[in-house]
Protein backbone atom coordinates (compact mmCIF):
# COMPACT_ATOMS: atom_id res chain seq x y z
CA UNK A 1 0.00 0.00 0.00
CA UNK A 2 1.24 3.75 -1.11
CA UNK A 3 4.25 4.69 -1.84
CA UNK A 4 7.89 3.26 -1.19
CA UNK A 5 9.63 5.06 1.27
CA UNK A 6 12.05 7.47 -0.30
CA UNK A 7 15.65 6.90 -0.15
CA UNK A 8 17.44 9.95 1.28
CA UNK A 9 20.63 11.13 0.37
CA UNK A 10 23.16 13.60 2.35
CA UNK A 11 25.85 14.31 -0.07
CA UNK A 12 28.60 16.78 1.81
CA UNK A 13 31.71 19.24 1.40
CA UNK A 14 34.38 17.84 4.13
CA UNK A 15 36.35 20.95 4.76
CA UNK A 16 34.95 24.11 6.79
CA UNK A 17 31.63 22.11 6.56
CA UNK A 18 31.81 18.30 8.27
CA UNK A 19 35.24 19.07 9.36
CA UNK A 20 36.00 22.39 11.43
CA UNK A 21 37.67 24.62 9.61
CA UNK A 22 40.53 25.06 11.96
CA UNK A 23 40.70 21.50 13.95
CA UNK A 24 39.14 19.16 10.93
CA UNK A 25 36.84 17.57 13.77
CA UNK A 26 33.47 16.34 13.51
CA UNK A 27 32.51 15.96 16.86
CA UNK A 28 29.67 18.04 16.68
CA UNK A 29 27.84 16.74 13.80
CA UNK A 30 27.85 13.43 15.33
CA UNK A 31 24.72 13.20 16.34
CA UNK A 32 23.18 13.73 12.95
CA UNK A 33 25.83 11.53 11.44
CA UNK A 34 24.68 8.74 13.85
CA UNK A 35 21.20 9.16 13.52
CA UNK A 36 22.00 8.94 9.40
CA UNK A 37 23.70 5.41 9.96
CA UNK A 38 20.94 4.21 12.24
CA UNK A 39 18.52 5.05 9.46
CA UNK A 40 20.58 3.64 6.91
CA UNK A 41 20.65 7.01 5.05
CA UNK A 42 23.98 7.09 2.94
CA UNK A 43 26.55 10.38 3.30
CA UNK A 44 28.16 10.70 0.93
CA UNK A 45 31.56 13.09 1.02
CA UNK A 46 32.21 15.42 -1.86
CA UNK A 47 35.67 17.14 -1.90
CA UNK A 48 38.78 18.19 -3.85
CA UNK A 49 41.06 15.57 -2.12
CA UNK A 50 42.49 12.96 -3.28
CA UNK A 51 40.72 9.12 -3.08
CA UNK A 52 44.05 8.53 -0.77
CA UNK A 53 43.45 11.42 1.52
CA UNK A 54 39.39 10.30 1.24
CA UNK A 55 39.99 7.04 2.50
CA UNK A 56 41.22 7.57 5.49
CA UNK A 57 38.41 10.16 6.25
CA UNK A 58 35.57 8.00 5.10
CA UNK A 59 36.59 5.15 7.65
CA UNK A 60 37.49 7.40 10.40
CA UNK A 61 33.76 8.99 9.79
CA UNK A 62 32.63 4.77 9.63
CA UNK A 63 30.92 5.87 6.00
CA UNK A 64 33.10 2.95 4.15
CA UNK A 65 30.16 0.71 2.82
CA UNK A 66 29.06 4.50 1.13
CA UNK A 67 30.53 5.85 -2.16
CA UNK A 68 32.65 9.10 -2.17
CA UNK A 69 33.52 11.93 -4.86
CA UNK A 70 37.50 12.72 -5.57
CA UNK A 71 39.27 15.67 -6.34
CA UNK A 72 35.89 18.44 -7.20
CA UNK A 73 34.36 15.67 -9.00
CA UNK A 74 37.42 13.91 -11.11
CA UNK A 75 36.61 10.34 -9.49
CA UNK A 76 33.78 8.47 -7.73
CA UNK A 77 35.01 5.78 -5.83
CA UNK A 78 32.75 2.77 -4.68
CA UNK A 79 33.31 0.11 -2.58
CA UNK A 80 33.68 -3.07 -3.50
CA UNK A 81 30.37 -4.47 -1.53
CA UNK A 82 27.95 -1.92 -0.20
CA UNK A 83 24.33 -1.13 -0.98
CA UNK A 84 24.68 0.65 -4.34
CA UNK A 85 26.30 -1.14 -7.41
CA UNK A 86 28.42 1.03 -9.49
CA UNK A 87 27.81 1.54 -12.72
CA UNK A 88 29.50 -1.33 -15.38
CA UNK A 89 31.83 1.40 -16.58
CA UNK A 90 33.02 2.13 -13.39
CA UNK A 91 37.08 0.00 -13.35
CA UNK A 92 38.25 -1.99 -10.56
CA UNK A 93 41.15 -0.85 -8.77
CA UNK A 94 42.56 -2.93 -6.00
CA UNK A 95 39.69 -3.24 -3.53
CA UNK A 96 37.37 -0.35 -5.08
CA UNK A 97 35.66 0.52 -8.53
CA UNK A 98 36.60 3.83 -9.28
CA UNK A 99 34.19 6.14 -12.18
CA UNK A 100 36.27 8.47 -14.18
CA UNK A 101 34.32 11.78 -14.76
CA UNK A 102 38.02 13.98 -15.15
CA UNK A 103 40.56 14.04 -17.41
CA UNK A 104 43.67 11.63 -16.96
CA UNK A 105 46.18 12.86 -14.64
CA UNK A 106 49.36 12.89 -16.36
CA UNK A 107 47.63 14.82 -19.63
CA UNK A 108 46.59 17.47 -17.18
CA UNK A 109 50.96 17.42 -15.82
CA UNK A 110 51.88 17.24 -19.65
CA UNK A 111 49.58 20.37 -20.65
CA UNK A 112 50.32 22.65 -17.63
CA UNK A 113 54.41 21.59 -18.47
CA UNK A 114 53.52 22.97 -21.98
CA UNK A 115 51.81 25.98 -21.13
CA UNK A 116 54.52 26.96 -18.77
CA UNK A 117 56.75 26.64 -21.49
CA UNK A 118 54.87 28.66 -24.01
CA UNK A 119 54.35 31.36 -22.04
CA UNK A 120 57.57 31.65 -19.99
CA UNK A 121 55.76 31.33 -16.73
CA UNK A 122 57.17 29.95 -13.39
CA UNK A 123 54.18 28.22 -12.21
CA UNK A 124 54.78 25.49 -9.41
CA UNK A 125 52.33 21.84 -9.66
CA UNK A 126 52.23 19.38 -7.02
CA UNK A 127 53.76 17.30 -9.68
CA UNK A 128 56.96 19.35 -9.53
CA UNK A 129 57.37 18.62 -5.82
CA UNK A 130 58.77 15.65 -3.40
CA UNK A 131 56.35 14.95 -0.76
CA UNK A 132 58.51 16.75 1.67
CA UNK A 133 58.67 19.75 -0.31
CA UNK A 134 55.19 19.96 -0.85
CA UNK A 135 54.92 19.45 2.85
CA UNK A 136 56.69 22.65 3.74
CA UNK A 137 54.69 24.46 1.47
CA UNK A 138 51.74 23.36 2.49
CA UNK A 139 52.03 22.76 6.56
CA UNK A 140 51.03 19.49 6.42
CA UNK A 141 53.12 16.13 7.18
CA UNK A 142 54.93 14.66 5.18
CA UNK A 143 52.64 11.81 5.66
CA UNK A 144 49.61 13.68 4.29
CA UNK A 145 51.33 15.56 1.42
CA UNK A 146 52.11 12.18 0.19
CA UNK A 147 48.22 11.45 0.36
CA UNK A 148 47.51 14.63 -1.44
CA UNK A 149 50.43 14.10 -3.96
CA UNK A 150 48.35 11.18 -5.21
CA UNK A 151 46.39 12.74 -7.88
CA UNK A 152 44.39 10.74 -10.47
CA UNK A 153 42.24 13.90 -12.04
CA UNK A 154 43.09 17.38 -10.73
CA UNK A 155 46.82 19.49 -10.91
CA UNK A 156 46.78 21.86 -8.08
CA UNK A 157 49.24 24.85 -8.72
CA UNK A 158 50.70 27.60 -6.14
CA UNK A 159 49.06 30.83 -6.93
CA UNK A 160 50.49 33.29 -9.78
CA UNK A 161 49.41 36.88 -10.55
CA UNK A 162 45.74 37.51 -11.88
CA UNK A 163 47.30 38.30 -15.55
CA UNK A 164 49.78 35.31 -15.44
CA UNK A 165 46.95 33.25 -14.21
CA UNK A 166 44.60 34.84 -17.14
CA UNK A 167 47.14 33.53 -19.69
CA UNK A 168 46.67 30.49 -18.09
CA UNK A 169 43.59 30.01 -18.26
CA UNK A 170 42.94 30.98 -21.85
CA UNK A 171 45.69 28.42 -22.92
CA UNK A 172 44.31 25.76 -20.89
CA UNK A 173 40.49 26.66 -21.94
CA UNK A 174 42.03 26.13 -25.47
CA UNK A 175 42.88 22.70 -24.79
CA UNK A 176 39.64 21.56 -23.50
CA UNK A 177 40.60 21.95 -19.86
CA UNK A 178 40.06 24.17 -16.95
CA UNK A 179 41.42 26.32 -14.17
CA UNK A 180 39.34 26.65 -10.99
CA UNK A 181 41.28 29.64 -8.96
CA UNK A 182 41.82 29.61 -4.89
CA UNK A 183 43.55 31.47 -2.52
CA UNK A 184 46.86 29.33 -1.93
CA UNK A 185 46.47 27.51 -5.17
CA UNK A 186 44.73 26.94 -8.52
CA UNK A 187 43.75 23.77 -9.94
CA UNK A 188 43.99 22.42 -13.30
CA UNK A 189 41.55 19.99 -14.54
CA UNK A 190 39.08 18.28 -17.16
CA UNK A 191 35.43 19.03 -17.51
CA UNK A 192 34.47 18.10 -14.14
CA UNK A 193 32.68 19.42 -11.30
CA UNK A 194 30.86 18.26 -8.06
CA UNK A 195 27.62 18.54 -9.17
CA UNK A 196 28.12 16.45 -12.19
CA UNK A 197 29.27 13.39 -9.86
CA UNK A 198 26.58 13.92 -7.49
CA UNK A 199 23.98 14.14 -10.65
CA UNK A 200 25.25 10.73 -11.30
CA UNK A 201 25.28 9.54 -8.15
CA UNK A 202 21.61 10.78 -7.88
CA UNK A 203 20.90 8.71 -10.96
CA UNK A 204 22.33 5.54 -10.03
CA UNK A 205 20.57 5.66 -6.59
CA UNK A 206 17.35 6.93 -8.02
CA UNK A 207 16.83 2.87 -9.45
CA UNK A 208 16.82 2.13 -5.93
CA UNK A 209 13.60 4.42 -5.34
CA UNK A 210 12.08 8.12 -5.42
CA UNK A 211 15.55 9.93 -4.04
CA UNK A 212 15.01 12.94 -1.52
CA UNK A 213 18.41 14.43 -1.95
CA UNK A 214 20.05 17.22 0.67
CA UNK A 215 23.22 18.68 0.17
CA UNK A 216 26.09 21.07 3.06
CA UNK A 217 29.08 23.07 1.44
CA UNK A 218 30.85 26.47 1.83
CA UNK A 219 32.55 27.31 -1.35
CA UNK A 220 31.71 28.21 -4.65
CA UNK A 221 33.07 25.03 -6.08
CA UNK A 222 30.29 23.46 -4.01
CA UNK A 223 27.58 25.18 -6.10
CA UNK A 224 27.60 22.81 -8.74
CA UNK A 225 26.62 20.35 -5.99
CA UNK A 226 23.70 22.50 -3.79
CA UNK A 227 22.52 23.24 -7.56
CA UNK A 228 21.75 19.08 -7.97
CA UNK A 229 19.80 18.43 -4.61
CA UNK A 230 16.49 19.07 -3.57
CA UNK A 231 17.64 20.71 0.21
CA UNK A 232 20.75 22.82 -0.40
CA UNK A 233 22.43 23.94 2.65
CA UNK A 234 25.26 26.49 2.83
CA UNK A 235 27.87 26.56 5.69
CA UNK A 236 30.26 29.46 4.27
CA UNK A 237 29.96 33.18 4.63
CA UNK A 238 26.40 34.34 4.94
CA UNK A 239 27.63 37.26 2.30
CA UNK A 240 28.64 35.26 0.33
CA UNK A 241 25.33 32.86 0.11
CA UNK A 242 24.46 31.71 -2.83
CA UNK A 243 21.01 32.52 -4.42
CA UNK A 244 19.50 29.35 -4.68
CA UNK A 245 15.71 28.30 -4.13
CA UNK A 246 15.24 26.62 -0.72
CA UNK A 247 18.88 26.94 -0.03
CA UNK A 248 18.94 26.70 4.02
CA UNK A 249 21.87 28.81 5.93
CA UNK A 250 22.44 27.49 9.56
CA UNK A 251 23.31 30.01 12.27
CA UNK A 252 26.20 28.33 12.65
CA UNK A 253 29.31 27.06 10.60
CA UNK A 254 30.81 23.52 9.93
CA UNK A 255 29.78 20.58 11.85
CA UNK A 256 27.46 22.79 14.33
CA UNK A 257 25.59 23.92 11.69
CA UNK A 258 25.73 20.66 9.58
CA UNK A 259 24.31 19.01 12.49
CA UNK A 260 21.21 21.03 13.03
CA UNK A 261 20.77 21.13 9.31
CA UNK A 262 20.74 17.36 8.93
CA UNK A 263 18.58 17.07 11.73
CA UNK A 264 16.08 19.39 10.52
CA UNK A 265 16.22 17.30 6.92
CA UNK A 266 15.70 14.06 8.54
CA UNK A 267 12.71 15.53 10.40
CA UNK A 268 11.44 17.03 7.69
CA UNK A 269 11.56 14.02 5.52
CA UNK A 270 10.84 11.32 7.77
CA UNK A 271 7.91 9.40 6.14
CA UNK A 272 6.30 8.58 9.15
CA UNK A 273 5.65 12.30 10.22
CA UNK A 274 5.25 14.42 7.41
CA UNK A 275 4.46 12.48 4.24
CA UNK A 276 6.52 13.91 2.39
CA UNK A 277 7.31 12.52 -1.45
MG1 LIG B 1 34.90 23.40 2.07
Amino acid sequence: MGEPAPVRLVFTDLDATLLDRETYLWDEAAPALAACRERGIPVILVSSKTRAEMEVVSRNLGLSEHPFVTENGGGVVFPLAGPLAPPPEARQERDVFVLSQGTPYPELVRALNAIRGELGLSITGFSDLTPAQLAGMTGLSEAEAGLAAQRNFDEPFFAISPVDLAAFTRQSVRLGLAVTPGGRFSHLHGQNDKGRAVGRLLSLYARLGPVVSMALGDADNDLPMLQAVDFPVWLGDPGRAPDLPGLSTPPHPGPRGWNLAVSSFLLQTDPRVSGWT
